[in-house]
């Protein structure tokens, strides 16, 4: 199972046909057991019920009767205030044991008019049996008698519920994603690769969030913050900002953009704790690291442009060659172990990083739009 996209959103998987048909062949146990040799009536609500109401007198042991009766009450994403009405009851049910099959309680509107309904009618019991039952959205306080799964307050497809039309055909349920389709791609390389410039150039053609973890620094740095002054005692030197205080200021900066359509990381990840955490925190959004780009680029190259760049840009890390041979070390030192970590998820490319800026913005958008 992975993935699904119905109209203009994406689902991903939430509960297998296995787990659903466990969780019916419990209810059927439990309601044959409470009715005993009474032949009851299942009802169910359309549209829909009809998979669970199908599965479910398939599996019931004894004589039953089924009928269904239809309300539409949702359209799209949001369950209306406003439900329609019941239709299609037309047998008589007085003195007869009720068991109303519904696919899905949330809000519990429906049932508030599956109980007005029955007032009426007569019936010697009305039982509720559930498949999913949103407890956090449940706003009423008729008791529900059986129920199949209980299920987080996110709106979910697949047997038999729908997302405007789409969805009711699937045998498992999917869920929808937390954030929509992202693209999240690595720029990966030594210092002076040209990272900095292909991401800027990235982030308008494919409407990215560019995150440079090393100008997040200096700009705390340039505003002496907290988190400046610690990044500034580890930059000075070439080292890399610890772990914790990297991720937790990276985990912040994702924060700030929670509608992005992707990211650029720029700088980040540059260890195997920082790769990992970055792994967790696209889980934690439902999305995940397409690309690792990485930038290949001669050390002697890398030298010289470094120094040629520190003539203008004030960075006093760009000032002094040793330095600069400690940056490129400590790349290749902790760094590079990075490019086995996406090599294995075949998401490592690399991109020769010599030749005209515009000649590189071709390597690599040719890259992305294959993806
Ligand atoms: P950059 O601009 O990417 O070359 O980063 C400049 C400096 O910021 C690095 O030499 C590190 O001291 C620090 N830095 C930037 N990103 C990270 C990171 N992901 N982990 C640790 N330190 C970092």
């Amino acid at each position: 199972m992975t993935t699904i996209k119905l109209h203009d959103k994406y689902f991903k998987p939430f509960i297998s046909a296995q787990e659903i048909d466990s969780a019916i062949a419990r209810m059927v146990d439990e309601v044959s057991n409470d009715i005993g040799d009474e032949i009851p009536v299942f009802v169910g609500i359309l549209n829909g019920s009809f998979m669970v109401v199908s599965d479910f007198v398939k599996k019931y042991p004894k004589p039953c009767e089924v009928t269904f009766i239809k309300l539409a009450s949702y359209e799209g994403v949001k369950s209306t205030e406003d439900i329609q009405r019941l239709i299609g009851l037309t047998q008589n049910l007085s003195g007869r044991t009720v068991v109303i099959l519904e696919d899905i309680i949330d809000t519990g509107n429906t049932l508030a008019e599956v109980h007005r309904i029955f007032k009426n009618e007569n019936v010697k019991a009305l039982k509720i049996a559930t498949l999913f039952y949103k407890p956090e959205a449940y706003k009423k306080d008729y008791k529900l008698h059986y129920i199949g799964i209980e299920i987080p307050n996110k709106f979910i497809v697949g047997y038999g519920l729908d997302y405007d039309g789409l969805g009711r055909n699937i045998p498992e349920v999917y869920q929808i994603k937390e954030t929509q389709h992202m693209t999240n791609l690595v720029l990966f390389g030594p210092p002076g690769a040209g990272k900095g410039t292909q991401a800027n150039f990235l982030k308008e053609k494919y409407n990215l969030v560019h995150i440079s973890t090393g100008d997040v620094f200096r700009f705390n740095i340039k505003n002496e913050t907290a988190l400046g002054m610690i990044a500034k005692s580890y930059i000075d030197k070439g080292e890399l900002v610890p772990d914790q205080v990297t991720i937790d200021m990276l985990e912040a900066e994702v924060e700030k953009n929670a509608d992005a359509k992707g990211f650029i990381f720029d700088g980040f990840p540059r260890t195997d704790a920082q790769a990992k955490a970055l792994d967790a925190l696209m889980e934690r959004k439902d999305s995940q690291i397409n690309a690792m780009i990485a930038l290949e680029v001669d050390d002697e190259v890398l030298v010289e442009r470094l120094l040629k760049r520190g003539e203008t840009s004030g960075r006093t890390d760009d000032a002094d060659e040793s330095i600069i041979r400690h940056r490129i070390k400590q790349y290749y030192n902790k760094t590079a172990v990075l490019k086995e970590f996406y090599s294995e998820k075949d998401k490592y490319f690399g991109v020769d990083g010599v030749g005209s800026i515009e000649d590189i913005n071709i390597r690599i958008s040719n890259l992305i739009d294959g993806f």
